[in-house]
C-alpha cells in the first residue's frame, strides 16, 4: 500500500475548463487570465490580483516593486521554503533571520523588535527596510504585532502567503484596525501587508500546475508587477515597446482555467482539508511524544500540510529514522522545513552556523509532515497513524521514555 505525501484533486470541472481553452484560439494572454485574477481578488478581498508563473516569480516581482536598494535588509524567517528568502537575494536585498514562536512556528514579533533595537543601538539600523512574514503551513502570523512594529519603525510589510490561501487573521486591538483599511477585524492572509503572494504548485490548497498570484490594494505596485511579468511592456502599450526591465513571468490561459475551476471549488476544498486535519488530530493527540499542530485562537486555518512535532526527548536521528521507516512502508513523509540559514548556499554566503536560531533549528529537527490531501481516505489516515504510533513506540522502548 502506498500513500502519497500530497496529491492534486482534479475533477471533471477542471478537465472541462482546461479542455475548452485547448479548443480555443488563446492559449496565453486570453480571457482566462483576467477572469482568474478577478476571481482571486474577489475571494481574498483585494483591489488587484496579478497572476504569474510561480509563487517565486510573484515574490520576486514584489521585492522589485517595493523599491529596495542592494544592501537593504528585510527581516524574515528561516523556518520556511527557500523561495521566501531567495526572492530578496535576487535583488541583492539581505534577508535577516529572526527566530520563531515555538507554538505557531511563525516568525516571533518580539524577536523582530529585539533585532531592530539591537541593530539601532549598534548604529546599523538604517538598512532595515521591511518585514517579510511567511504564514507557515497555512497559519497566519501574528500580523497585529507585526504591523504595530512596522508602523513604529517605518518598515514595509509584504506577505509570503504561498501556503495560506483562505486563512484568516482576527485583529483585536482597535488601534490596529486602522491598518486593516476596511475596518473589518477578520482579514484574509496575504491581504494584510502592502502586498501578498499565493502559490499554486500541485501540493498547495489549489493548483494551476505551476503558478502564483500577487494581491494588493496598491495601484502602483499592481501596474508595476503587471508590466514586469510581461517583459516590461507598458500595461496598455504596444507589444514591442518596453519601458522597464521585465521578465516573462506570464501564466498561460491553460493554467488559469485550471485555477478557475479549483477556485470555484475552494470552499469544498478547504473543508475537505480541515476534515483530514481533524481526523489526524483526533487520532494523534493522545500519543505521548507527539505534538499535533498548534493553532492560535485568533486565526481561521487553511490547511496546507499536516505536520507533527516530536517532543524534545526525540533526537534528529530518531526523527530521521521514523521518517525513513514510514517511507519504507509506503507512507509519504518529509521534514518541512530544514532551516534556510543552514542550507549550504546560505552558510557559504553568509557564514551562518548551528545555534544561530535555536528554536528554528530544534523545531526543524523534530517535524514530520504526514500524507495530506483533499481526498485522503479515513482508512488511510488510520493506517498512517497506526504505523506512526508503532515507529514512535519502537524509539520509546529502546530509549526508555
Ligand atoms: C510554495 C511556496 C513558495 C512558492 O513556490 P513556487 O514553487 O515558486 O510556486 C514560496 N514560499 C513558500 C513558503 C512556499 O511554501
Amino acid at each position: 500500500m502506498k500513500i502519497n505525501l500530497s496529491r492534486p484533486d482534479i475533477t471533471k470541472l477542471e478537465i472541462k475548463y482546461v479542455t475548452s481553452v485547448l479548443k480555443s484560439s488563446s492559449l496565453s494572454l486570453g480571457p482566462k487570465l483576467p477572469e482568474f485574477e478577478e476571481k482571486v481578488a474577489a475571494f481574498v478581498g483585494t483591489k488587484h490580483a496579478i497572476a504569474v508563473n510561480s509563487g517565486t516569480s510573484g515574490l520576486h516581482l514584489c521585492v522589485k516593486s517595493m523599491g529596495f536598494s542592494p544592501g537593504d535588509q528585510v527581516i524574515t524567517t528561516a523556518f520556511s521554503f527557500i523561495a521566501s528568502s531567495n526572492c530578496l537575494l535576487f535583488e541583492k536585498v539581505i534577508p535577516v533571520f529572526v527566530d520563531i514562536d515555538p507554538d505557531t512556528l511563525n516568525i516571533d514579533p518580539d524577536k523582530i523588535e529585539e533585532y531592530i533595537l539591537k541593530a539601532k543601538s549598534e548604529g546599523r539600523g538604517d538598512r532595515i527596510k521591511g518585514v517579510l512574514p511567511v504564514h507557515v503551513f497555512g497559519q497566519p502570523c501574528d500580523m497585529e504585532r507585526i504591523l504595530q512594529i512596522a508602523d513604529k519603525y517605518k518598515l514595509i510589510v509584504f506577505e509570503d502567503a504561498c501556503e495560506s490561501l483562505g486563512s484568516e487573521y482576527h485583529f483585536t486591538d482597535n488601534n490596529t484596525l486602522k491598518f486593516t483599511k476596511n475596518n473589518n477585524s477578520w482579514r484574509k492572509a496575504g491581504t494584510i501587508g502592502e502586498v501578498g503572494v499565493f502559490a499554486f504548485y500541485p501540493n498547495k490548497q489549489i493548483t494551476t500546475g505551476e503558478g502564483g498570484i500577487i494581491v494588493t490594494n496598491n495601484d502602483d505596485i499592481a501596474s508595476l508587477c503587471k508590466s514586469m511579468r510581461n517583459q516590461g511592456r507598458n500595461v496598455d502599450g504596444k507589444w514591442l515597446s518596453h519601458i522597464r526591465l521585465g521578465y516573462n513571468y506570464r501564466l498561460s490561459d491553460i493554467n488559469c482555467a485550471l485555477g478557475i475551476a479549483q477556485l470555484e471549488r475552494i470552499e469544498e476544498i478547504l473543508l475537505k482539508r480541515e476534515n483530514v486535519a481533524r481526523m489526524y488530530n483526533e487520532r494523534l493527540k493522545e500519543i505521548k511524544g507527539v505534538r499535533i499542530p498548534y493553532i492560535a485562537p485568533n486565526v481561521k486555518m487553511s490547511w496546507f500540510v499536516y505536520v507533527i512535532l516530536l517532543e524534545p526527548e526525540f533526537s534528529k536521528n530518531d526523527r530521521d529514522n521514523i521518517m525513513a521507516n514510514l517511507i519504507d512502508q509506503g507512507i509519504g513523509s518529509n521534514n518541512y522545513f530544514p532551516p534556510i540559514h543552514l542550507q549550504p548556499f546560505y552558510v557559504e554566503s553568509f557564514g551562518y552556523k548551528s545555534g544561530d536560531l535555536p528554536i528554528t533549528e530544534s523545531t526543524s529537527e523534530r517535524t514530520i509532515a504526514l500524507p495530506f490531501y483533499n481526498n485522503l481516505a479515513e482508512k488511510d489516515i488510520n493506517h498512517v497513524c497506526s504505523i506512526l504510533k508503532k515507529e514512535i513506540d519502537k524509539i520509546k522502548q529502546t530509549k526508555n521514555f
